[in-house]
């Protein structure tokens, strides 16, 4: 049965994308299996479901994209470094496909959006997928969502000048946080744990993020 609505063909395609994961060094089988098992397509419009699993960002509508898969798959891969996580931030809900993809390789989920439409509509496609370990809030994420921290991961899908300390405070002993770091149209993807030493800073790669945009309070 057809479960997703997905046909032959989106099969190979999907089998593609995985395959050239492997290529560019995403080498996590666990993240490579999530990306495999969750259905991109349902996470943008109908009329470009055909592209779902090309590698590739897509837009989402308000000015915002859903990540290219080989992002997803690298931020997800250095966030959970081998190991089960219990608790993750993410920054930045957009379509929810991220979201999804953490929520198959983690206990639980906080995610935090500040567009009201993506929110609502990444909550509704997480149910339709039967997603029961997230939670979803309307919020500026550059403050992170105190009530459920501590976490042992953070991941922000949006790009600040600089990493906002509120998550700094909320990331717990031997956390990581995955974060793009810089101006409007290129950063440094950062790796930031925090250690007995104290904090460390690792750079991943470039990246091209939509901006973080803080909220006034
Ligand atoms: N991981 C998402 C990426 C979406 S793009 C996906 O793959 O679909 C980044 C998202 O961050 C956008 O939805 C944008 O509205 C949101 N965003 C930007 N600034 C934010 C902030 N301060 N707090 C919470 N979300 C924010």
């Amino acid at each position: 049965m057809d479960v997703h609505g997905i046909g032959m063909t989106s099969q190979r395609t999907r089998d593609r994308l995985l395959q050239r994961l492997r290529e560019e060094g995403i080498h996590d089988e666990r993240v490579l299996e999530a990306i495999r098992n969750v259905p991109r397509h349902m996470f943008v419009d109908e009329a470009l479901s055909s592209r779902a699993y090309e590698d590739t960002a897509l837009p989402i509508g308000h000015g915002q994209t859903i990540s290219q898969p080989y992002i997803v798959a690298l931020m997800t891969q250095a966030l959970i470094a081998g190991k089960r996580l219990k608790k993750v931030l993410e920054v930045g809900t957009g379509s929810g496909y991220q979201t999804a993809v953490l929520a198959s390789l983690v206990d639980e989920v906080y995610s935090v959006e500040r567009l009201e439409p993506l929110m609502k509509q990444a909550r509704r496609r997480l149910r339709e997928i039967g997603c029961r370990n997230i939670q979803i809030k309307l919020s500026d994420g550059s403050w992170g969502w105190k009530d459920h921290a501590p976490y042992d991961g953070i991941i922000v899908t949006a790009a600040p000048a600089e990493v906002p300390p509120a998550l700094l405070e909320q990331l717990a002993p031997g956390g990581r946080l995955v974060i793009p770091v810089g101006g409007p149209s290129m950063q440094q993807l950062l790796l930031v744990q925090h250690t007995d030493k104290g904090l460390t800073q690792e750079r991943l790669e470039h990246v091209n993020f939509v901006p973080l945009v803080r909220d006034s309070i």
